[in-house]
């Protein structure tokens, strides 16, 4: 059997960035609790491997006490999120992904220039929570096509459409086109929302499924990402099965099975994927092919408000910058598994 192992996969900047955040804050706060509104970023063990360490992830802002540290999710907060943070005396350290930022800026920028504005995304997902909560009046939610038909706007009405940034560009593509047919005035945002990350994970996918009769997505079941890749790969004919861990590797799946890609969301940290592959290769007898489609060197700076606590500890946050690799297959995570790789496009 052979296993594709996909570059990019994995950790993009925003979740590098986020959990930076979160590490940066236990290393300065060792005393003090630190609170994290909602889950850091949509993977169980990241979030598990965080409560272990002593965070308290909430819900709600009335569950942290007054004039604590919390921090804000990758996945964007509302307005009234940061209102109520400033009401009750906290010091809010914001996570966003910048690229999520983005996407509030244009919504805003819009909602002040007098457009209606179609959000194209999952309703329920904090990031189109988040950025709808930027002009609630001004927005409407719109999830497929259907959504679409039910729309009525007279011509006179400026519009304009956003997407969530994790979306599948396919399926992004099809609501696109439902809205451009009924609205042909419709504004276009100025760059595309879907972000870099999504679209390189998603088009490495595209391109290698094809070939593959089994694709193991590494990645927890709310990440709207790891999802989407499971779903393209289903679109290229390919089986895909999402799973957190290796024991959730059924070996039924495997049986008669010759190329097996594996991917992993974006904030599904490599040791997972490393797990997963040395599995394969000692009970599966896999053979190990890396696979590269699409170079990244994107990073995000740590927030000002994180590096101003910094300082005041006397720690200069230059010298903690992390730099994001690709996720090699090191000694460290993969040990002395004899993997045997060869290097193709
Ligand atoms: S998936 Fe994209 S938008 Fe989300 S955190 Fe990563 S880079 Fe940012």
């Amino acid at each position: 059997m052979r296993v594709i192992l996909v570059n990019p996969r994995g950790f993009c900047a925003g979740v590098h960035m986020a959990i930076d955040v979160v590490d940066q804050l236990l290393d300065l706060c060792p005393n003090d609790e630190v609170y994290v509104y909602h889950e850091i970023v949509h993977n169980r063990h990241i979030v598990d491997r965080f409560v272990n360490r002593g965070v308290t992830f909430v819900e709600a802002l009335d569950d942290v006490p007054e004039n604590s540290v919390v921090v804000f999710s990758a996945h964007g907060v509302s307005p009234r999120v940061r209102e109520i943070a400033s009401e009750r005396n906290l010091t809010a350290i914001d996570a966003t992904c910048p690229l999520v930022t983005k996407v509030h800026m244009e919504a805003i920028r819009y909602a002040y220039q007098g457009y209606r504005i179609l959000l194209i995304g999952h309703a329920s997902h904090q990031e189109i929570v988040g950025t709808r909560g930027e002009a609630p009046d001004a927005m409407t939610v719109v999830e497929s096509p259907e959504d679409v038909a039910d729309l009525d706007f007279t011509k006179d009405t400026k519009l304009a459409y956003l997407t969530q940034t994790t979306l599948s560009t396919d399926d992004a593509a099809v609501i696109i086109k439902a809205i451009k047919d009924r609205f042909p005035w419709v504004k276009e945002p100025p760059h595309d929302d879907i972000c870099y990350a999504t679209t390189n994970r998603q088009g490495a996918v595209r391109i290698l499924a094809k070939d593959c009769d089994l694709c193991l997505v590494v990645g927890s079941r709310n990440s709207s990402n790891s999802l989407r890749l499971t779903e393209i790969a289903e679109y290229a004919g390919c089986t895909a099965k999402l799973i957190d861990d290796v024991s959730e590797l059924d070996p039924a799946w495997l049986e008669g099975k010759q190329r097996v890609l594996v991917t992993a969301g974006a904030s599904a940290p490599e040791d997972l994927v490393a797990e997963l592959v040395k599995r394969l290769v000692t009970q599966h007898n896999a053979q190990i092919e890396v696979s590269d489609i699409t170079d990244e060197d994107i990073e995000f700076d740590i927030p000002a408000t994180l590096k101003r606590m910094m300082r005041t500890h006397g720690v200069d946050p230059t010298e903690r910058r992390i730099h994001i690799t690709r996720p090699d297959i090191t000694e460290e995570l993969y040990g002395s598994v004899p993997l045997t790789i060869s290097v193709g496009a």
